[in-house]
């Protein structure tokens, strides 16, 4: 075991506060990894503030994992000691039913185990990023590629692959009309990866306010949702839509953007269900999906892509006595467009 510095939250109420941790020795499988730098989620916020449901405290988030590997298990194939690495969202899963068996881990039957808030193999509870190591199975580690700076590498590990696997699987590409819900952390991915994968790029946020950024992250168009007009002029417009947001949102309004056979995806989940209207569906084939962060293998894809494609988030950088304030900036939406985590500083 070994004792490291992290930041922790004991309560839905009290600020984060620094404490120590243990960590695994590691297994023959396991790479123990030096965090140098973590992302803040809007996930982190829901989680230590109960609102989905009652975590296991004292709770160290943190699921925006990038590093550099300090130790490797005697079996670890993958990685060597001062290899660039990143942990997301998850830390394990069952290996063997049909979703981890077609690399759809974030699937897993059995429940994947994730990053923090989450029971280990082991039985203790998983504790996150905002710490100065963590010890993984290879597996679920990936290789940040060195044309990556570990900073900007990090919020790829959760806000990345959560644009990145939709815009896959729903095959955006040249030619798809594709409209962006909400520019925050998750949307400016969405509007970078988007544009790089050859999209048309429409950004849907509540006012024009961030339209100049916008269009510089790679979107041909900006439209105000405040504004009714908009949804009488973009009738019909879009293949997919990504909704990033996790308010309720008046879905029909939104359905009747798709063109027929187009489909919506929600990525931000609300607390609160929200009303389907049947015949936004009916009336041109259109879908309604969902889809939660990505695969393992696909989180290498992913930060492949964006090595190759020059593709990094907007980022602030922090050091971690902020974290607390950082948190009320990500609920007043101030933030352009992802905290980052300074762990040397911790
Ligand atoms: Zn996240
Ligand atoms: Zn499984």
């Amino acid at each position: 075991m070994s004792t490291v510095s992290a930041y922790a939250a004991t309560s839905a109420t009290e600020p984060l506060t620094k404490t120590t941790i243990e960590r695994r020795e590691p297994g023959r499988r396991d790479v123990a990894i030096d965090i140098k730098f973590a992302g803040i989620c809007h996930s982190d916020i829901h989680t230590v503030k109960a609102e989905w449901g009652q975590p296991n405290y004292p709770i160290v988030p943190g699921h925006e994992i990038a590093g550099v590997v300090s130790a490797v298990g005697s079996e670890v194939t993958k990685y060597s000691v001062g290899d660039h690495v990143g942990v997301g969202c998850m830390v394990n899963s069952c290996g063997q039913c049909s979703s981890c068996t077609a690399g759809l881990e974030q699937y897993c039957k059995r429940g994947a185990t994730f990053t923090y808030n989450s029971t280990d193999k082991d039985g203790t509870p998983t504790q996150g990023g905002y710490s100065q190591a963590i010890v993984v199975n290879e597996n679920f580690v990936v290789r940040i590629p060195d044309s990556l700076p570990l900073d900007k590498a990090a919020p790829l590990l959760c806000a990345g692959i959560t644009l990145f696997s939709p815009l896959r699987h729903w095959k955006a590409g040249e030619g798809t009309r594709l409209a962006i819900i909400g520019l925050g952390g998750l949307g400016h991915m969405g509007v970078k990866l988007g544009a790089a994968m050859g999209a048309e790029v429409s950004v849907l946020s509540q006012s024009l306010k961030k339209m100049e950024d916008g269009l510089r992250l790679g979107a041909s168009n900006y439209y105000a949702t405040s504004d009714p007009a908009t949804f009488k002029k973009l009738r019909g417009s879009f293949d997919l839509i990504l909704n990033t947001v996790s308010a309720n949102l008046q879905l029909g309004d939104y359905l009747n953007l798709l063109d027929v056979d187009g489909t919506m995806v929600e990525l931000g989940i609300p607390e609160h269900p929200m009303p389907v209207p049947a015949f936004a569906l009916a009336l041109a084939r259109r879908s309604l999906s969902g889809s939660n962060i990505g695969g393992i293998a696909e989180t290498q894809e992913m930060l492949d892509f964006c090595a190759a494609r020059d593709v990094t988030p907007e980022i602030e950088l922090i050091e971690p006595d902020y974290i607390n304030e950082a948190y009320e900036r990500v609920l007043a939406s101030d933030v352009r467009y992802r905290f980052v985590i300074d762990i040397s500083k911790l």
